[in-house]
């Protein structure tokens, strides 16, 4: 069902990637669908690409340029909202109805609180984009940039030293969906990180066994089948073990309530892909899946450290990142730069591009109805950022 603004659009090639989705997940949990029909109700609408999963159907909005235009130059916008419909369908399964203890029933009079949500919106976040490669929408290399950004995504801001996945799940009410500027520095997603978690427990599985995230998933369906009585908060380990005879206790208890850092490095080499890290050229940079091992020399641009958003008029600060020179001059989320060494500020990248790593700029700014200037000394990024390079198909073939 599609409401908005419906622009023309190759309706033959959404239908057929969205059959292929649906029956590589019906057939992943048994082959037999858990419901008599699935309604996708997707309204075309403002700038945001989002969903909501139902037992039976799922409500998208999506930008109306998501949907496939015929001369196929739109893409990447298509491939999120084929990854989005992937995703709200694999929840039919991993929530809808296998879910936690503390959603069995709801009570929908309070706030249900789980440290489970790693797991059902982490591993669903997994599965999504995983789905889209087995089908066939995305091709290997696209997979494997989605994998580089999602770490990239978590690991270059402070947060994930700062909260658990376990914890963002449980604080989710009052943190992951109340969101201020300060974010980035204080919290992090369980949905990414929890997709990164889900990637280290498969890529552990295949490692130790014959058996993979996909027959824990299966398990866990067949369990809700014969009694639906939720996973406990505990039992995720206990239930992998019956799935796969693989213990993970550890693993999972050091993934989800600590800030750790996991085992990319050496699971990844296990299936032929060397990661690697190297400074971002700033904290938009965000790496990417290479071929080969040999990768570019990022340009040493003066980093900021700060998320601008261009304005009529100059440019107003969103988030300042933690320790990084805009942190130390003191620059404040919602200041509205309006000059860079008593130059109009109109494109930031090009005027930074012309100081050098270690001189000192100067900003002007109004803070709200006050207008100040402040120094900063530029510094290259500190912020690491994971590159993922290929090495041996033939491990790889193993997982993709
Ligand atoms: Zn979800």
């Amino acid at each position: 069902v599609l409401s908005g603004t419906i622009l023309p659009f190759d309706e033959a090639r959404i239908l057929a990637d969205m059959y292929k989705v649906c029956e590589y997940q019906i057939n992943l949990f048994g082959g037999v669908a858990p419901y008599q029909n699935y309604t996708f109700i997707l309204n075309l609408s403002g700038e945001i690409l989002t969903g909501l999963e139902h037992r039976n159907s799922t409500l998208l909005m999506a930008p109306a340029h998501s949907l496939p235009n015929l001369n196929r130059s739109n893409n990447e916008d298509y491939i999120k909202l084929m990854g989005l419909i992937s995703h709200e369908f694999f929840h039919t399964w991993n929530v809808k109805r296998i879910k936690p203890q503390a959603f069995t029933p709801y009570n929908v009079a309070e706030e249900n609180y789980t440290k489970l949500l790693w797991w059902f919106e982490g591993v669903t976040s997994y599965y999504d984009d995983l789905v889209l490669y087995r089908t066939g929408i995305i091709d290997q290399a696209q997979y494997l940039n989605i994998i580089v950004e999602n770490l990239n995504n978590v690991y270059k801001f402070a947060g994930v030293t700062q909260q658990s996945v376990a914890n963002s799940s449980l604080t989710s009410w009052v943190k992951y969906y109340r969101q201020d500027e300060n974010s980035p520095n204080s919290i992090v997603s369980y949905y990414v990180k929890g997709s990164l978690v889900a990637l280290c427990l498969d890529l552990l599985l295949r490692s130790k066994s014959q058996f993979s995230l996909d027959s824990v998933m299966l398990h866990l369906f067949k369990l809700w089948q014969v009694n639906p009585i939720g996973v406990a908060e505990n039992e995720f380990p206990a239930l992998i073990q019956a799935a796969t005879g693989v213990d993970l206790a550890e693993f999972i208890q050091k993934a989800t309530e600590t800030t750790e850092m996991l085992p990319y490095v050496e699971l990844l080499a296990q299936f032929g892909l060397d990661l690697t890290t190297r400074l971002a050229k700033n904290h938009q940079d965000s790496g990417k899946f290479n071929l080969s091992t040999a990768s570019a020399v990022p340009l040493a641009l003066g980093d900021l450290g700060a998320k601008l958003e261009k304005q009529a008029l100059g440019y107003v600060v969103k988030n300042v990142y933690a320790d990084t020179p805009a942190e130390r001059a003191g620059l404040a989320a919602n200041d509205l730069i309006i000059a860079l060494n008593q130059v109009k500020l109109t494109n930031l990248e090009k005027q930074l591009g012309f100081i050098q790593n270690g001189e000192s700029i100067e900003l002007t700014l109004f803070r709200q109805e006050r207008l100040l200037t402040l120094n900063i000394e530029l510094s290259s990024c500190a912020v690491k950022i994971f590159e993922l390079a290929l090495n041996d198909a033939k491990l790889l073939s193993n997982w993709l």
